[in-house]
């Protein structure tokens, strides 16, 4: 999406799943509990086009589902009911979700035919031990062979994974992120795994069966996929659960929920840059450098960073000065024996 576009959201809870994936309960995650109906998209544009739209592109979103499990006759209602705003002029198009398994090709002939430009597909996994235990229905061959058809057929591709799902220790994690970059999506969003209620992962989890995917847990590993897909130019179009009323108020049980997820973790990424360029260097003191825009990035929450780096290589004093340099470069500016 670009900055000239903005998203009208319709969830559709539910709506067309097949199964009950051991993390997921959709209308809790999406904080929206009736089906998508064709009213539902209308009330969706009305409350739009009461909205200045600053010369931006609007785009109808179909979230939170598997849409094009839905009845044919359901999605093709829906469909129909955006596509009259395309043909007015006053949405660009169409971007949904949904499952891999869900995707052939006369589904995606039916898609572009109502102004479909943009499908998300909940991978989660490219490890198939990984989709099995987390209920999920699909193997990783489903997703690859989705991904190839979406993008044949001339559309834009976005694929979501997730970490921390039952068996993965983080190495699938960084396994299914280069499986992902492999098929070359438009973009990509990452969920480390939420514990919510009731879910078959959080009885998993009060039974001990399941080990938390902590925030700490979910930084580390998206610290190491992060930089995968940034060095592949891929844009990571979100990093964590969008933070919700419900989730807040008590839904998130456990796991990695946290508001500012990705900030915790381009912190992280900004920590193994420092540590690397500490690496044998004796020292009492240092002054490292980074771009002005990212001096509280390398500090970390609470000088977080700054500690571990003290106690790491034994320093009295880390300080942190901006530096003209690119984004994302840690340099050594000063070091004092
Ligand atoms: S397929 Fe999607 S909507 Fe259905 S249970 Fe799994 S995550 Fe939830």
């Amino acid at each position: 999406m670009s900055a000239r576009e903005s998203i009208i959201p319709v969830f559709v809870p539910h709506l067309g799943c097949p199964n009950d994936c051991v993390f997921c309960n959709q209308r809790r995650i999406s904080g929206h509990q009736a089906p998508a109906t064709v009213e539902t998209v209308e009330n969706a544009i009305e409350t739009a086009a009461a909205l200045p739209s600053n010369g931006a592109k609007r785009q109808m979103a179909f979230y939170g589902g598997s849409f094009t499990a839905i009845p044919v006759a359901e999605q093709e209602a829906l469909l129909r009911a955006a596509k009259r705003y395309i043909d007015s002029g006053f949405l660009s198009s169409i971007r949904l979700s949904t499952r891999p398994d869900a995707i052939d090709e006369a589904v995606l002939e039916r898609l572009s035919r109502y102004g479909v430009e943009t499908v998300e597909i909940g991978a989660q996994s490219l490890d198939d031990e990984v989709l099995l235990r987390a209920n999920r229905g699909h193997t990783a061959a489903d997703v690859e062979n989705a991904a190839r058809l979406i993008k044949a057929a001339g559309f834009r591709l976005i694929l979501q994974m997730m970490t921390g799902l039952p068996g993965d220790s983080g190495r699938q994690s960084i396994e299914t992120a280069k499986k992902i970059i492999a098929l070359k999506p438009d973009g990509v969003r990452i969920y480390p795994t939420v514990i919510v209620r009731d879910t078959a992962l959080y009885d998993m989890w009060q039974m001990n069966e399941y080990p938390e995917h902590t925030v700490e847990k979910a930084v580390e590993v998206c610290a190491e996929i992060v930089p995968l897909f940034e060095e592949a130019g891929i844009p990571i179009i979100r990093l964590g659960l969008n933070p919700t009323d419900d989730l807040s108020g008590g839904d998130a049980a456990g796991g990695a929920y946290h508001p500012a997820l990705g900030e915790l973790v381009k912190s992280r990424i900004m920590l193994k840059k420092a540590e690397k360029l500490l690496e044998g260097v004796e020292a009492r003191s240092v002054v490292l450098g980074v771009h002005p825009s990212l001096v509280s990035q390398l500090v970390g929450q609470h000088r977080g960073n700054i500690a571990v780096l003290m106690a790491k290589f034994a320093l009295e004093d880390v300080k942190v000065r901006p530096a003209d340099i690119e984004k994302g470069e840690v340099v050594l500016i000063d070091v004092a024996k």
